[in-house]
């Protein structure tokens, strides 16, 4: 079963083309990490997969095509996590993550016992229990990733697209959240369409990787066909080198 399938993608903002023709496919359970330099279109391109910029070219979500889905079907299937969500100031960790449940309350603002239930089941599988009355914005990095992640359970999205989810954490953090991700993918069968800075930790946890360059695909394949001296050297611009003294 196909995840994600685009084929021929275009985006285009302020009359530039941003997003060139890309095809991709993404298999469920899959892991696909897109690379490229700084404004290859990493982000538009996953901004179209999630529905929040308008695009032309096909897009088929498990099966159908995204035009034929109800917009609030899409919007519950995939869950995006930036690098730093914005998050309502005073939202406890319990609030936030109950806003994956927001549109299964009637009427809003009264949480049912069963999405209670929902959220503290998914906040104790994440380890984030003993956090759930605190303030987010009190917690660490790490911490808040993972909140943003167990929203995402929370909402019952089967595709997690992640925008450099771990860009902003120092290396340790950014591996265990990574790890998190990955054991998602294991126990609930979530689908990953990342996008990621830090290479050498992009190749670790990928299946697949996709080149982006100018808005369109340079290479696919499994992590050591891209992630080649030759490829990177033609496509990201000379590493800067700072000379102490
Ligand atoms: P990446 O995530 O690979 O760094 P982005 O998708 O953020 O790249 O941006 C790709 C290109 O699109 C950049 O040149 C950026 O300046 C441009 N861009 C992004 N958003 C807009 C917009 N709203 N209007 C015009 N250009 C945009
Ligand atoms: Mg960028
Ligand atoms: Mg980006």
């Amino acid at each position: 079963p196909v995840a994600v399938e685009v084929t021929g993608l275009c985006v285009d903002l302020s009359g530039n083309r941003i997003v060139d023709r890309v095809d991709l496919t993404v298999h469920t359970g899959e892991w696909v990490t897109v690379i490229g330099p700084n404004g290859a279109g990493k982000s538009t391109l996953l901004r179209a997969v999630g529905g929040l910029l308008p695009a032309t070219g096909g897009i088929a979500l498990f099966g159908t095509p995204a035009t034929a889905l109800r917009r609030r079907d899409r919007a519950r299937i995939v869950a995006t996590v930036v690098q730093m969500p914005a998050v309502p100031p005073g939202m406890t960790v319990l609030d936030y993550t109950l806003l994956g449940r927001t549109p299964y309350i009637p009427p809003l603002g009264r949480e049912s016992a069963v999405d209670l239930a929902a959220v503290r089941d998914v906040l104790g599988q994440l380890d984030l229990g003993r956090f759930a009355d605190r303030q987010l914005a009190t917690l660490s990095g790490g911490e808040r990733q993972r909140v943003f992640l167990a929203r995402a359970l929370a909402q019952g999205a089967t595709l997690l697209l992640l925008d450099e989810p771990t860009s902003a954490l120092d290396i340790g953090h950014q591996q265990e959240v990574l790890e998190l991700v990955d054991q998602l993918r294991r126990d609930h069968g979530l689908t990953v369409l990342a996008t990621m800075h830090d290479l050498s930790l992009a190749g670790e946890y990928a299946d697949r990787m996709v080149l982006l360059a100018d808005g369109r695909v340079v290479a696919a394949g499994p992590p050591q066909d891209v992630l080649t001296e030759d490829l990177l050297a033609t496509h990201y611009r000379a590493r800067v080198r700072v000379i102490p003294g």
